[in-house]
């Protein structure tokens, strides 16, 4: 089966239940922009988006607008579809992105046009954003 650059994984596994906390987060990824919440206070990043920092326990909170230019740092394949929907598309990857202007954050996603033997930590991807029916998903290419 081929997989759709445009849809790196089948529709019927995408849901995003945002909470309190993360629906600013969502409603920007579906506007087609990367941010990450942080401390007013301190500025330290937390992703996933919650109601304290971690650092200074402040509970005064920010959204910060990043480039969406970032490097891998780390990597996985996964070869077991844990769901039937998934059965035609392993080998698929699952990757951790860093930014440069978001120190702390590691977004988790997939990296859609690289296989497995091109993954590699440090190598410089570029967010872009897969619309589904039911939510709009940040996903990385290679940069
Ligand atoms: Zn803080």
């Amino acid at each position: 089966m081929t997989i759709s650059q445009e849809h790196y994984l089948p529709e019927s596994v995408v849901a995003i239940f945002p909470d309190q906390y993360s629906r600013e987060y969502w409603d920007r990824i579906a506007r087609g922009e990367l941010a990450f919440q942080r401390c007013a206070q301190c500025k330290t990043f937390r992703h996933p988006p919650g109601p304290m920092c971690p650092k200074c326990s402040s509970f005064e909170a920010e959204w910060h607008t990043v480039e969406g230019k970032g490097t891998i740092y780390s990597w996985e394949i996964v070869t077991l579809a844990l769901n039937d929907a998934l059965a035609d598309y392993v080998p698929y990857n699952v990757v951790l992105v860093e930014f440069p202007d978001a120190p702390g954050v590691r977004l988790v996603t997939n990296c859609i046009d690289a296989s497995k033997e091109q993954l590699s930590v440090g190598m410089p991807v570029e967010v872009i954003y897969q619309k589904y029916s039911k939510a709009t998903l940040p996903r990385v290419r290679k940069a």
